[in-house]
Formats: structure tokens, C-alpha cells, sequence
């Protein structure tokens, strides 16, 4: 009777221990987690970067070869004016355009420097990707194996309790539960060397004959817990 309540007790402290540590996500794996993501988020960053670098990079060259093209006209009418008054509105007109192909010349040499640093950057991340995207998922994946190894544990612990409270009158099982909550999981208390293990105060003698005698309940006369009197371990 009494090794069947201090099981029952012993199996719904550890239930209530094991479903916090179940759910209790460990810091380092949030930490870790949040790292990969960024991780991530970075490498998608800099593709997107790059693929509108290179956008921008192939509209300038395009206008470089329209203005090429332009200055190749004027230079040409140049050579076919008439009038000094035609002349310096051509020679201006060449002046505009140079001033236009120089900064698109520009424009083209800084974006392939990004682009290029982006592509070695990119490179470089997703080298690295692989190995870390695996690394995460075992991390995760043992995370998730130790949930359900400890699911497993409260279902045949679970199924314990019931079988012993299913055992109980229904009056003693509200009692119990009623001193369990009062005591705050610790409704009965071991005797060692013949005192109360939880408030250590020592049991009377007549009160250690009924205990050894094993036929009755007995209280602790100080906390007023159940005393469990285990022959072996006493
Ligand atoms: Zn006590």
C-alpha cells in the first residue's frame, strides 16, 4: 500500500519534470537557429543584389553602345560641315556625349566591381551552406528525437499513475492528491534512521513499531506527511 504511494508520487514528479524539460526549447539551439537563418537571408541578399547588378550593368552597356554609336554620327558631320557656326554646334553636341559615355564608362566599371565581389562573396556562402543546412538539421533532428524519446517515457508513466490510482479507493486517491498538493509534490516522506526525511524531525518510538508493523498509516507528527517505512533502505 504505502511502496504504491510513493511510486504514485515518485511517477507524477517525474511527469511533471519531464514535461517541462520537454517543453523547454534549449537556449542554444534558439541562438543556433536564429543564426542559420540569418545565414540564409544573407545569401538570398546578395543573389538578389547581383542579379540586379547585373541588370543595371548590361542597361549601361547598352547605353554605352547607343552614345558610341551617336559620337561616331557627329564625327562624321563634322567632317561634312558647311559653316564655323555649324561646326561648334556639332564639336558641342560631341562635348555632350563624351561627358555621357565617360560616366556610363563609369557606372559600367563600378557595377562589374560589386558584381564580381558579390559573385566571390555568394561563393563563398554557399560553399559553406551545405554543410551548415546539415549540421542544423541534426541539431534540430536531436531536439526532436529527445521530445519524443521523453513522450514516450510520459505515456508508460502515465499509464503507471493510472494503474495505481485505479488501484485506490476513490476517497483515498482525493485524499492523497489533496496532501500532495498541500505538500507540494511531497505527500510522503521517507523514514531514514528513524526520522522524518523531509522535516527531519524524529519519529517516537511506539509510532516506529507501527510503522515497522506495516499495517497502518502514520503521519509525521511534525509536517504531517505519510511516513514510508522501507525495511531496506531504513
Ligand atoms: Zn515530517
Amino acid at each position: 500500500m504505502l511502496d504504491q504511494l510513493y511510486r504514485l508520487q515518485d511517477r507524477i514528479q517525474f511527469v511533471a519534470d519531464r514535461e517541462r524539460e520537454r517543453d523547454t526549447v534549449p537556449a542554444e539551439l534558439v541562438e543556433v537557429d536564429r543564426e542559420f537563418q540569418e545565414r540564409l537571408e544573407a545569401v538570398g541578399r546578395i543573389r538578389e543584389r547581383l542579379s540586379q547588378a547585373e541588370k543595371e550593368c548590361r542597361q549601361s552597356e547598352a547605353d554605352l553602345a547607343d552614345l558610341t554609336e551617336k559620337q561616331k554620327k557627329y564625327q562624321s558631320q563634322l567632317r561634312a560641315v558647311q559653316s564655323s557656326r555649324e561646326y561648334g554646334a556639332v564639336l558641342n553636341e560631341i562635348d555632350g556625349v563624351e561627358k555621357l559615355i565617360r560616366g556610363t564608362e563609369d557606372r559600367v566599371l563600378s557595377l562589374e566591381e560589386e558584381i564580381e565581389a558579390a559573385r566571390r562573396e555568394l561563393t563563398e556562402r554557399e560553399r559553406s551552406l551545405p554543410a551548415e543546412t546539415e549540421e542544423h538539421e541534426i541539431r534540430l533532428k536531436d531536439w526532436r528525437a529527445a521530445q519524443r524519446a521523453i513522450n514516450e517515457e510520459l505515456e508508460a508513466a502515465r499509464q503507471e499513475i493510472q494503474r495505481l490510482e485505479s488501484e485506490m479507493t476513490p476517497r483515498d486517491r482525493a485524499e492523497f492528491h489533496r496532501l500532495l498538493d498541500k505538500k507540494r509534490g511531497l505527500a510522503v516522506s521517507r523514514v531514514v534512521q528513524s526520522s522524518c526525511s523531509a522535516c527531519h524531525v524524529k519519529i517516537r518510538p511506539a509510532a516506529m513499531q507501527i510503522l515497522k508493523a506495516g499495517r497502518e498509516i502514520v503521519y509525521c507528527d511534525s509536517c504531517k506527511r505519510i511516513l514510508y517505512y522501507d525495511p531496506q533502505s531504513s
